[in-house]
């Protein structure tokens, strides 16, 4: 790793090991939305999250919302996770916008049985869902949940793998003959060496392989990534091997590289962005701030301003 990546790596650790102090939650929670947490969340309500959405589609971009929130205490909390999520369904019917969300969010703490009910209940209402991808104790849970949905039936759902994960091609590749829709993505979370290349241009090689194994398959790749080299390296080799524009998107976060956003769509790419709203924004905010400090720098700044 060279200096800078490694300087990188360890702020990064830092950040998401801090996001656990109850300190730093407090504060960060108390003046985040002051300091520039609205620049990943498009708010706090669905009312203010709505004319977002709309906007990304007038300006030619996709979209997929996520109520933010992970883990539910019990079931009751869980239902009430699903009722929100029926209201977000009905709201998006007839626009660009679809959904993203965690399965904690839905019960999976408590019971795969739950999770897997709440969200059969979500996905049978016909919108396309997609399942994110957790911390490596979900994903095996995570993964035979969205099994059993297409094996119910269901076309209307797709999952996520983590190029940082050294199991993910086998995951893959035991995906493939159900012509999954999977988004790739690098992986956000703190995960120890033994299960995960702790190395960046470890995880950057491991996502090409990824990509291209995806890209390649009989399934539908959304390319969820803000990585120059990678986005221009799947325009590559889509072109080189003959990959419909039809067969994959590109997708990023709210708030990220909006002009590059902008410039693929402008070049005929479907680019969907990612853009979450709710009240329980602290650990998304955190990952966010994780993946790049010079985000943390951003609000530093806004703080010494006032
Ligand atoms: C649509 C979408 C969905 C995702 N879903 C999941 C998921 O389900 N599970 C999961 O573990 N992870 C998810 N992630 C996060 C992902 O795993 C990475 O942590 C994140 O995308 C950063 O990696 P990168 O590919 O952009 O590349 P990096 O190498 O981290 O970044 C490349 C460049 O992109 C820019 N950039 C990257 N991140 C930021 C940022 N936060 N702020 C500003 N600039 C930035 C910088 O210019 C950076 O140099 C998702 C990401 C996206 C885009």
């Amino acid at each position: 790793m060279g200096l800078a990546a490694g300087v990188n790596h360890a702020m990064r650790s830092a950040i998401l090991a801090a996001a656990d102090s109850p300190r730093v939650r407090r504060f960060v929670s108390k003046h985040g939305m002051r300091l520039g947490a609205g620049r990943f969340v498009a708010g706090e309500t669905l009312d203010e999250c709505i004319p977002v959405l709309r906007s990304l589609g007038e300006r030619g971009l996709y979209a997929n919302t996520t109520l933010l929130g992970e883990g539910v205490r019990d079931e009751h909390e869980a239902a009430a996770v699903v009722v929100r999520y029926e209201e977000v369904l009905d709201r998006l019917a007839g626009t660009k916008a679809n959904v993203a969300l965690k399965l904690t969010h839905l019960g999976l703490e408590l019971d795969e049985e739950l999770a897997y009910a709440n969200l059969e209940r979500l996905v049978a209402r016909g919108s396309f869902i997609r399942i994110d991808m957790e911390q490596s104790a979900f994903v095996d849970a995570t993964l035979r949940i969205y099994r059993r949905l297409r094996d119910a039936g269901f076309e209307n759902v797709g999952a996520v793998l983590q190029a940082y994960l050294y199991r993910s091609g086998d995951d893959l590749a035991a995906l493939a003959p159900l012509r999954p829709n999977l988004r790739i993505v690098k992986g956000a979370y703190l995960e120890p060496a033994a299960i995960a290349y702790p190395a960046k241009p470890d995880v950057d090689a491991a996502y090409v392989r990824l990509l291209e194994e995806s890209l390649s398959g009989d399934g539908y790749t959304a390319v969820a990534t803000h990585d120059d080299r990678m986005i221009e390296h799947a325009i590559r080799f889509t072109e080189e091997h003959g990959i419909g524009r039809d067969r994959f998107e590109f997708q990023m976060l709210y708030g990220v590289r909006p002009r590059l956003q902008q410039d693929l769509a402008a070049r005929g790419y479907k680019v969907l962005v990612a853009t979450p709203y709710g009240p329980e924004w602290y650990p998304y905010l955190m990952r966010r701030l994780g993946e790049r400090p010079a985000n943390l720098l951003f609000f530093v700044r806004n703080l010494i301003r006032g």
